[in-house]
């Protein structure tokens, strides 16, 4: 609660609202830390993965934390999961450091010792992954491929195995576009966002989202007119006509070579897995178990046209002109 969006609205904030060049979305908020003045505040993940995660309702404390992984270029995100990791170790008796979920002290000292990588720092540096290999904890380590996780629950956050395709490729395109991704969330309209998530509408509009993934992987395969405005922009910037159909494609070449480059370094179908905690154990009250990845996966696999390790097919290589 005084960590909330809310909370920094009416106590934390100071001066208006800032941004990257010319972005009319605005996002970042400035925040006083007491030596340092006015910096950057605390988005979303920070709060949730340094507050939330570590059961700390601190903002100022937060946002200090914030301040020190911004000024010695460390994220977040895979800050705070593996300062959680440690806390987590510590608790189970797995671990002995200063580190206890609740409690801002020694959380300084430990993100200055992980950027200078000086004693236990040395440890979390490498990651949760490496962590849970050298102190024990894979079945709460909470990483993907060695990456923390976002704060976001998998578990409740599933669709069909068709959409993510789509979400996938758009999203590669609009980086390759050197855009930020945020500015994807303007493709909804805005009675969309306005919704009360428990109103009969919203859960209407959500199941026919999850079962329309199909269809909507035809109709965002046509390559016409421009229609938004990432491919409107790009149209009138190239003089060459970019559609939906045409993102689409090169988001999938990308996220195709992407996927050969990780194989290349040895990744595999193995590898392309939750962790556990999220697979087996549901989280909210009510659910009853955890996510069906087993079900969806393969299906994903055959939407992206790869075989069932999850190596691109020669056929889906050649339709996307990939010869690698
Ligand atoms: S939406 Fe993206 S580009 Fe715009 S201000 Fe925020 S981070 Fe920067």
């Amino acid at each position: 609660m005084t960590i909330s969006g809310e909370w920094m609205e009416d106590n934390g904030l100071v001066g208006v609202k800032s941004s990257c060049l010319h972005c009319p979305v605005t996002c970042g908020r400035d925040v006083e830390v007491e030596g340092k003045g006015r910096v950057k505040g605390p988005e979303y993940e920070t709060l949730a993965l340094m507050g939330s995660n570590l059961e700390i309702g601190d903002l100022k404390k937060v946002s200090e934390w914030n301040y020190h992984a911004d000024d010695m270029g460390m994220d977040t995100i895979s800050l705070g999961a593996s300062l959680s990791f440690a806390m987590e170790l510590h608790e189970r008796g797995m671990l002995d450091v200063p580190l206890d979920f609740g409690d801002p002290a020694g959380v300084t000292e430990m993100i200055l010792d992980i950027a200078h990588r000086r004693g236990l720092g040395d440890d979390l540096a490498d990651g949760t992954r490496r962590m849970s290999e050298k102190h024990g904890g894979h079945d709460f380590a909470m990483h993907v491929k060695g990456l923390e996780l976002s704060a976001y629950d998998p578990q409740n956050l599933k669709l069909k195995a068709d959409i993510p395709v789509l979400q996938q490729n758009l999203a590669c395109a609009i980086n390759s576009m050197v855009l930020c991704i945020f500015t994807t969330y303007g493709m909804i309209p805005n009675a969309v966002h306005n919704m009360d998530p428990s109103s009969f509408t919203y859960k209407a509009i959500s199941k026919a989202l999850e079962n329309s993934g199909p269809l909507m992987r035809k109709a965002m395969a046509i390559k016409g007119k421009p229609m938004l405005w990432f491919e409107k922009w790009l149209t009138y910037i190239t003089g060459t006509t970019f559609s939906g159909g045409h993102l689409q494609e090169i988001g999938e070449r990308i996220f195709n070579l992407e996927r050969l480059y990780n194989l290349r370094e040895g990744l595999s179908a193995a590898d392309d897995t939750l962790p556990p905690r999220i697979l087996n154990e549901p989280t909210f009250p009510g659910m009853t178990s955890g996510h069906p990845l087993d079900q969806l996966l393969p299906r994903y696999y055959k939407n992206r046209g790869w075989d069932a390790n999850g190596v691109p097919t020669a056929k889906t290589l050649d339709r996307l002109q990939l010869h690698v």
